[in-house]
């Protein structure tokens, strides 16, 4: 890729991907100083030339003279992200308000996008032809640095923030039971601050804003990789809402599995159930032969998988023999062959019940996710800034409120976290556990997941628990917290080209040396855009009703007229 240089006006030359090329800056960049006049007067710069196709050493004495730029650059980082802290706190807000399912995150995406184009992001939406999906990208040239964060909810979760008991907003309805609405809140804010110290600082270099659409149904990210959405990348910072602020590489914990999730449909015969049950042909019973089965298989499967299934459609009266039933299920594994050999299990299964119940079958792919494998070079970056940033200060009502909802659901009542942990080696004998589709993303650029502290430890996960802390100021100053690890790791990498090629090397000669990436996606898969239509049509009425106005209340707790905290009186 060629491009000009904004400050000198010198071409210069990058390759145009980090993947195609053997070495991405391959040591013919360098950083040197140089004395620039802006609008300001003359300030000493950091500026990236490259020799074209020439080797520039980095002289010793430049690279000690590039320390003190960087942590000046990062302490007005911190400060940027300080002076944002209302609109951070009104995206966690809104976000909570809309409480959309995946695939159905319109008002979310609209409100974020929005805000983006506000501050001079260009946007692109219905991306790899999925209507909520978008990208928002500032700036121009390497290193491409994107940040990605999920947007979508969990179904019956609907919860009054700020209360440490179930109380749902609307009886029912989808909620922030995971805590999905902070995310956005996290990038956007670090994103914007990064944008003006770049424009104020002449870096050169891009910023991607991602969403992380239907995570939950982990139904996107593959498909953002195929429509070629990664392609020019360097390196992903992904953020999700936690307890504690924490980064991993490797396999991390061991706690991640990969999954395919596949629907299976059965096709019967209607028939009167009493008096004519040898006309029919029960789909039902398809389905449950499948189960029984699969039940009995489970026994002599490793202890790695993890499999789960929920009965979508079990007919739709007793008289009547179903003609049509379907099951769901989610085949965990901890790698690619293992759970593309519990896919074919599970296919054969179906087929199997089919032929019993003397039915048909067919199915159909909802989401796959690889499971997860982060960078060591950008988690190792990202946590030295975790540790300089240190967990938010927590008020008494903060930790009033955590301890009052870990005791009302049987949980120890050790309130929130207070420190930092440190950075640990990969879990040798991984164990699997819940899955992302961002594992997809990690396999094809070196990826890290921020975990910032917006939650309540301890926690369920999936239910109306998770929701509680969600639009409290716990949510608003974790996520502050995390806007600032976001924007000083970017600019770690923005600033230090041989650290994003440091990240590479680790990506090509550790990580994918010998496991390359496979999608679980055949060429007729296609994002399932309609899922979760009709669940959100029918809340929707009821939950608009309490969409948060920021500019009449200050915050979501004000407008709902919540007490904070709101917990059962002691005994
Ligand atoms: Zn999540």
């Amino acid at each position: 890729m060629d491009l000009v240089n904004a400050l000198t006006g010198q071409v210069i030359h990058y390759p145009a991907n980090g993947k195609e090329s053997g070495s991405l800056f391959g040591g013919n960049r360098a950083i040197i100083p140089a004395e620039l006049t802006c609008s300001r007067g003359p300030m000493k710069k950091w500026f990236r030339i490259a020799g074209l196709g020439s080797v520039l050493l980095l002289p010793a004495t430049l690279t000690a003279q590039q320390a003190p730029e960087l942590p000046a650059l990062k302490q007005t980082a911190v400060a940027e992200v300080d002076r944002l802290q209302t609109l951070t706190q009104q995206m966690v807000d809104q976000i909570f308000s809309y409480s959309e399912l995946g695939f159905q995150e319109f008002e979310t995406s609209r409100y974020v996008t929005g805000i983006l184009e506000k501050n001079g992001f260009r946007v692109e939406r219905s991306v790899a032809g999925i209507p909520t999906a978008w990208v928002a990208t500032h700036g121009s040239g390497k290193p491409v640095i994107a940040f990605i964060t999920d947007e979508d909810c969990i179904p019956r979760a609907s919860q009054k923030p700020g209360v440490a008991y179930h109380d749902p907003m609307v009886e029912g309805a989808p909620g922030h039971g995971e805590g999905h609405n902070s995310g956005m809140a996290v990038n956007v804010t670090a994103a914007m601050v990064l944008k003006k110290l770049m424009n104020e600082h002449h870096l050169a270099g891009t910023i991607k804003i991602f969403p992380g659409i239907a995570e939950e149904l982990l139904g996107t990210k593959a498909f953002f990789v195929r429509a070629g959405l990664l392609k020019d990348v360097d390196l992903v910072l992904g953020a999700h809402v936690e307890s504690e602020f924490s980064t991993s590489y490797g396999t991390g914990n061991g706690e991640w599995s990969g999954l395919v999730s596949v629907q299976y449909f059965f096709h019967g015969k209607a028939a009167h159930a009493a008096s004519a049950p040898w006309d029919g042909k029960s789909a039902l019973d398809g389905v449950s032969l499948m189960n029984a089965g699969w039940e009995f298989r489970r026994e002599h499967l490793r202890l790695q998988q993890r499999s789960h299934y929920v009965i979508t459609n079990g007919g739709d009266q007793p008289n009547v023999v179903p003609s049509e039933a379907a099951v769901w299920y989610y085949f965990r594994e901890l790698d690619y062959p293992h759970i593309k050999s519990l896919y074919e299990i599970g296919n054969t299964m179906a087929d199997a019940a089919a032929k019993m119940s003397n039915t048909t079958v067919d199915h159909k792919l909802v989401g796959s996710a690889w499971p997860p494998f982060f960078n060591k070079v950008i988690a190792e970056a990202q946590h030295k800034n975790m540790e300089a940033v240190g967990m938010p200060k927590w008020s008494e009502a903060d930790q009033t409120l955590a301890k009052a909802l870990q005791k009302e659901i049987g949980a120890k009542a050790e309130g929130l976290k207070e420190k930092v942990e440190p950075l640990t080696e990969p879990e040798k004998k991984p164990a699997g556990g819940g899955s992302d589709d961002v594992g997809d993303i990690s396999w094809n650029v070196p990826m890290v997941y921020l975990m910032y502290p917006a939650n309540i430890p301890h926690l369920p996960g999936h239910s109306w628990a998770n929701a509680v802390a969600m639009a409290t100021p716990i949510a608003h100053k974790g996520s502050t917290a995390g806007a600032k690890v976001q924007a000083m790791t970017a600019l770690d990498f923005l600033l230090q080209p041989e650290l994003v090629k440091q990240a590479w090397d680790y990506f090509r000669d550790v990580q994918t040396k010998e496991i390359h990436y496979e999608s679980f996606l055949a060429p007729e898969d296609k994002p399932m855009i309609d899922m979760n239509k009709e669940k959100m049509e029918k809340f929707l009425p009821q939950l608009k009703k309490y969409y948060y106005d920021s500019a009449k209340y200050k915050s979501y707790l004000e407008q709902l007229g919540i007490t904070y905290p709101t917990v059962k009186a002691q005994p």
